[in-house]
């Protein structure tokens, strides 16, 4: 009975390869088992309906002795220390002392035994005494501790921007860096299980791949990439998330030429001439708030984001006229703008300085004055803080020293910049002081994180406390934001002066950062 079900089983299997013949479909493609000994390829057959691989090839990669008996019309796959019994016709094999059910019988051709790729999980595993993960989508068989996290991307082109989220299960992990004309994402595994978009952003984002070595995924860059910025965010039942905006340039940045096709990004002076030596050529003035986001009110009405705005446009003025160079605002109208866009609006424009100006807000009618912040590296983790204090090699760079490799966390931007930061904050707060009413707490440190990702020294001004009455009536006046602008004017001037009096570094002559 046995024999005569094989035979059914045979002639199916011969008919439907007949039946197949005028249109032969095409070999699907082979399957990876990626193991500790390495990677092999298996290849697959469609017999029946069924995906199949060949005994014969699963013996040599897993090292399993085959035994027929014709007589009994029984299949034997041993390994080392199992035995894996097959019986022609039915769609079981007993693994390990234990029954697994299989999609389809084991079927016989010419002189080759084919099991369906179930098989290898559900059967073999268990007789090797190890995990055999059968990925189905990505056609990879994992064999035992293998670290293959399954990437799953997808690109969303956002305005001035595309985001590239990458789900990764089991969260992995990961350090993305910059290299030429691409980004990197670099996880800590054997091997990566991706699926990845095909659908390119123009000018932006021209693909999504696997890299060399096949732990890396690359993001190819178009011509309009400015900058980008990373994020991890924590996914459901043990995945892990990494978002990765990449961002166009401006349109007030873009240059009358476009880029060279392959701009290598230049080397970032090291950290003590991260600051401006020849002068302040580019100044990036970020109104808080805007849009739907009012930040903090006053009892008057008076809202934070248009005391911001004001104050900001009245600086851009002043700047032009009294510094020159190019002031560029995050925002010149009532928009919502993102923490980190604001940042990558300085960033895209190799600005020298960065300036946030926003009005504070206490639950307490009495507080009064301004305070300067620059950021605190506390939050930003053990790596930030040993780039701020000038070990570079500390920056996350790999493949061995290639020169077209730079790589800088979003995260750790700021870090390169921080004491040049807290030199201008304090020269903010000098220069405030002389003008408009100062907190007691007039200099402080804060993990803002409008501050962190600016490539270039940073602060933020809060102005003044728009919840105390007297406070709220000079935010919203002339001459108080005046004062505001004389007193941010005259602390430009005395950071540029201060940093031009130091020796100019002829590795970065005047307008060699454009
Ligand atoms: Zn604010």
């Amino acid at each position: 009975m046995l024999v005569t079900t094989a035979v059914a089983v045979l002639t199916t299997a011969v008919l439907a390869a007949l039946a197949a013949q005028p249109a032969p479909p095409a070999a699907p493609a082979p399957y990876t088992v990626l193991t500790r000994e390495g990677r092999r390829p298996l290849a697959v057959r469609q017999m029946s309906g069924q995906e199949m691989f060949a005994l014969d090839d699963l013996a040599k990669i897993f090292d399993l002795t085959l035994r027929e008996d014709v007589l009994a019309g029984g299949l034997t796959v041993s390994t080392k220390t199992q035995t894996v019994a097959l019986t022609p016709g039915q769609a079981m094999a007993s693994a390990a002392g234990r029954l697994v059910s299989l999609p389809a019988p084991p079927v016989k051709e010419g002189r080759s035994w084919f099991v369906p790729i179930d098989f290898v999980p559900r059967a073999l595993g268990p007789a090797l005494g190890t995990r055999l993960d059968l990925r189905r989508p990505s056609r990879l068989i994992v064999g035992g501790d293998l670290r293959v996290p399954r990437i799953t991307a997808r690109i969303e082109p956002q305005g001035a921007l595309a985001r590239v989220t990458l789900d990764v299960l089991p969260a992995t992990p990961h350090a993305v860096t910059q290299g030429a004309n691409r980004l990197l994402v670099r996880f800590e595994a054997d091997a990566l299980d991706a699926a990845l978009p095909t659908s390119p952003v123009p000018d932006l984002i021209q693909a999504v791949r696997v890299a060399e070595p096949p732990v890396v995924i690359a993001i190819d860059l178009g011509t309009r990439f400015g900058s980008y910025r990373a994020a991890d965010a924590p996914g459901e039942r043990g995945a892990g998330r990494i978002v990765i905006d990449v961002v166009a340039q401006t349109t007030e940045a873009a240059p009358a030429t476009p880029p060279p096709a392959t701009p290598v990004p230049p080397l970032e002076p090291p950290l003590l001439e991260a600051s401006p030596t020849g002068g302040l050529r580019t100044i990036v003035i970020d109104a808080g708030h805007g849009g739907d986001e009012h930040g903090a009110r006053g009892a008057q009405g008076t809202l934070e984001k248009d005391v911001t705005l004001g104050v900001a446009r009245r600086l851009k003025a002043a700047i032009e006229a009294r510094l020159g160079g190019r002031v560029i605002l995050t925002r010149d109208g009532d928009q919502t703008v993102g923490l980190d866009e604001r940042a990558a609006v300085a960033n895209n424009n190799k600005a020298d300085v960065f300036v946030s100006l926003h009005a504070n807000a206490s639950v307490r009618a009495s507080a009064v004055g301004a305070e300067v912040f620059y950021l605190s590296l506390s939050d930003y983790g053990a790596q930030a803080q040993r780039v701020a204090q000038g070990e570079g090699e500390a920056l996350p760079v790999f493949g061995g020293g290639t020169r077209d490799i730079e790589a800088i966390l979003w995260e750790m931007a700021q870090a390169r910049h921080i004491e040049a930061s807290a030199t201008f904050a304090q020269l903010v707060e000098a220069a405030l002081r002389e003008r408009v009413p100062m907190s007691p707490r007039a200099i402080q440190q804060a993990p803002f994180r409008v501050l962190v990702g600016a490539n270039m020294p940073a602060v933020l001004v809060e102005m003044g406390f728009i919840s105390n009455p007297e406070q709220e009536k000079q935010l919203a006046s002339e001459p108080f934001q005046s004062a505001i602008v004389q007193a941010l004017v005259d602390s430009l001037v005395r950071f540029r002066d201060g940093h031009s009096t130091a020796a100019p570094s002829p590795a970065t002559p005047p307008g060699a950062r454009r």
